[in-house]
């Protein structure tokens, strides 16, 4: 399998400003989550070119840990195909938090404002 594994904030998706901390810093909800210009394309000529980029396959479910805890997480699929898992979610089986999989993407990011978060 090649794989190309793309870092994400500032790379794949736009680092957002929060003005309640006053921080420039990863998205923390999906709806801050944006992709850069050029993203959606570059990924689908590395499909092309026989890279499997970073997707969120079942495999990888036991690779990634909960960033909160470290724990092993979970996963609820709502909609896959035969090479990736389209939508879903992720939960820590530790601390509980769930992580959204929008679009093949896994959405690991830290409910650092709880507050303003809304988790599926
Ligand atoms: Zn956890």
């Amino acid at each position: 399998m090649k794989a190309i594994f793309l870092d994400r904030d500032g790379v794949v998706n736009e680092l957002v400003y929060h003005e309640e901390p006053g921080i420039i810093d990863s998205p923390f909800t999906v709806a801050q989550f944006k992709l850069l210009p050029g993203v959606a394309e570059a990924i689908k000529q590395f499909r092309d070119m026989g890279y499997t980029e970073v997707i969120m396959k079942r495999e990888l479910v036991d690779i990634l840990a909960c960033p909160v805890c470290k724990g092993d997480l979970g996963l609820n699929v709502e909609d896959e195909n035969e090479r990736e898992i389209v939508s879903g979610s992720l939960h820590c089986l530790e601390c509980k938090v769930n992580y959204p999989v929008v679009d093949t993407i896994p959405n690991l990011l830290p409910p650092k404002l709880k507050d303003g978060l809304r988790w599926e």
